[in-house]
């Protein structure tokens, strides 16, 4: 056996048919916090006021498109199907159920559902990439609304693009323009969803016989050039194509794409301090972090992987790459209004918002917005596995007992988590299991408050807490946490980032008047001066930030005076945050500690 294949048979030892642990049903959980809050903006000053008659349903009536063009309807349809779902509200309900009907409406008789002219069907970019996504977004309204006729559209279009595409193997849309990956991201996904709620064994062999998915071994390849064969996101999406299948019919050899990348990103520098990938859209490994840093598409489907990794493998660490990304690259790609969404996030220079509501970013956004309610609580066999922690209700189900369950806290401004038992119609052993975050040496739990038990040696794993539960129970949980100051690497060497719980913190020109004019890559901090965190409202009510001393880079320290006396650093999502690491006077000070993620084995 070689090595890679056993270090996939170690990470993913337990994935087989189905997820060890089991998200909760979308309408049995309510999220408030940050989270929540981030979650009602995207549905209400943003998906509900977007114009989704004119930019998005028109081309698709119309039918006009020559040569080019992608909007990204399906994935809309896959964010409405699920923010109606959380909500129950009868508007989002209504805005969900005109887009499928005028889309179901506008599919042609031999199952075509696009935009393009006859002329430029199914191979003129990015028709089969919008139409897999249609295919995805329609399963999901059957999945979670049981509507037959969307399930019949969503056949009718995977039999057509089936028909098309198999009389021209290994045909790349485009016409070469971008590679194969590229040209068909989603198609695998859609037929394999095709297949579960089907059953037709058609679906399942174009994967394999056309598609050859199982065939492809995925090589990262780092850098934006020739037909852009490192896209990150259209790379990531194949990996849990592969997932799935694997989920299928039990194969541990379609898990090695997924390991190259988890190697990638925690050993070869393949991932950032903000929880995303890629530059331009494509892998890097420079650490730098400016222009087209972490495509919002890769942020998302990073997220959504590592949900799937942690319901595979129930490995807490997942959890702990989910929550980095959430609270800085995801919310970072929102203005704080939640009106509009960036293509890319970077970490350091002037970030930009997309121009569009339509395209793949914005579309990707809402959809991962809409998985986040389903992240926080899990169960397994007769336990409850709490992910997230964020002000929330769920009602989950134990041993056929329904439980409702809440969390009291104001994480991530402070480690203290109430857990409450709400309801339960009798008293009832079980256990109570969550995640000691990497960052967290020291976490202490009491239940209704009883003395603490203090663990020291469950830093990156799950805390069991078995415990007869019954209405009223308190289970109190206090993490640690401490103000880190994160060691930058490659083209980040000889810089810090500050960290606090998962967030990241950053300068911005606004928050500091003092640096208008100057280099924020000229300026040294002396990371012993760094006081906080003080309360600030900038990015949300409850924030954080810090402040730090430091020098013009040019002016004679440590002997001098400090040029600056209260460098502010703000919550990482601050719109106007333009610098993360920072030059330090001393780079081996041992008040600098590596990234947790950095060189981490899963
Ligand atoms: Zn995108």
């Amino acid at each position: 056996m070689s090595t890679g294949i056993l270090l996939t048979c170690m990470l993913f030892t337990a994935m087989g048919a189905s997820m060890d642990l089991e998200s909760v049903p979308l309408d049995w959980v309510k999220v408030g916090g940050e989270i929540g809050r981030r979650i009602d903006i995207t549905i209400y000053n943003n998906t509900m006021v977007m114009d989704i008659d004119g930019e998005f349903l028109e081309p698709f009536v119309k039918k006009e498109n020559v040569g080019g063009g992608y909007i990204g309807i399906g994935k809309t349809i896959d964010a409405l199907v699920r923010f109606a779902k959380y909500t129950n509200d009868p508007k989002v309900i209504e805005r969900k159920d005109h887009v499928v009907k005028t889309l179901l409406d506008a599919q042609e008789k031999d199952g075509y559902i696009g935009l393009f002219k006859k002329s430029d069907r199914v191979w003129k970019l990015w028709d089969i990439h919008e139409i897999a996504y249609i295919i995805y977004g329609l399963l999901m309204e059957y999945r979670f609304f049981k509507n037959e006729s969307a399930l019949e559209g969503a056949r009718k279009a995977g039999d057509y693009l089936i028909q098309n595409m198999s009389p021209y193997p290994g045909r790349i849309p485009g016409d070469g323009d971008v590679c194969w990956e590229m040209g068909t991201t989603g198609v695998e996904t859609a037929m394999l969803c095709l297949y579960e709620d089907t059953k037709d064994p058609k679906y399942l062999d174009f994967v394999k016989s056309y598609m050859k998915l199982d065939q492809w071994d995925g090589p990262i390849i780092k850098g934006r050039w020739g037909h852009i064969q490192g896209h990150a996101y259209a790379h990531l999406k194949r990996c849990m194509a592969k997932m799935q299948l694997n989920r299928i019919e039990t194969n541990l050899d379609l898990l090695k794409p997924s390991r190259k990348v988890l190697d990638f990103i925690l050993k070869d520098n393949g991932m950032v301090i903000i929880g995303t990938c890629g530059q331009h859209e494509c892998w890097h490994d420079t650490q730098e972090g400016s222009a087209n840093l972490g495509e919002t598409c890769m942020t998302a489907y990073l997220i959504r992987w590592w949900d799937e990794c942690l319901r595979e493998t129930n490995n807490s660490k997942f959890g702990d790459l989910m929550e980095r990304a959430i609270y800085n690259a995801l919310f970072g790609a929102q203005s704080l209004d939640g009106r509009r969404i960036r293509y890319y996030t970077p970490f350091e220079g002037k970030r930009v918002y997309f121009d569009q509501d339509c395209y793949c970013c914005p579309c990707n956004f809402r959809r991962i917005i809409a998985e986040l309610p389903q992240m926080i609580y899990y169960t397994k066999d007769n336990s409850i596995y709490i992910n997230l922690f964020t002000p929330s209700k769920a009602t989950l189900t134990v041993d056929n007992t329904p439980i409702e369950i809440e969390q009291e806290t104001n994480y991530p401004s402070e480690g203290v988590v109430k857990v409450k038992i709400n309801e339960i119609p009798y008293e009832k052993a079980f256990p109570i299991a969550f995640r000691v975050p990497l960052w967290c040496k020291e976490v202490k739990a009491r239940i209704n408050n009883g003395d603490w038990m203090v663990k020291n040696d469950l830093t990156g794993n799950i805390w069991s807490i078995e415990n007869s539960w019954e209405k009223g129970s308190i289970l109190e949980i206090n993490f640690d946490m401490k103000m880190r100051v994160i060691r930058g690497t490659q083209a980040q060497a000889g810089r810090v980032a500050i960290m606090y719980g998962p967030q990241v913190f950053c300068v911005s020109r606004k928050a500091n008047p003092q640096l208008a004019n100057k280099d924020l890559r000229l300026i040294t901090i002396d990371p012993k001066s760094i006081e906080g965190p003080f309360p600030d409202d900038t990015v949300r009510k409850g924030g954080l930030k810090f402040t730090v001393k430091g020098w013009d880079t040019l002016n004679w320290y440590p002997l001098v005076k400090y040029d600056y006396e209260n460098i502010i650093l703000t919550e990482f999502p601050n719109p106007d945050g333009e610098m993360t690491y920072l030059h330090v006077i001393n780079p081996d000070d041992p008040i600098i500690e590596d990234d947790e993620f950095w060189g981490l084995s899963m």
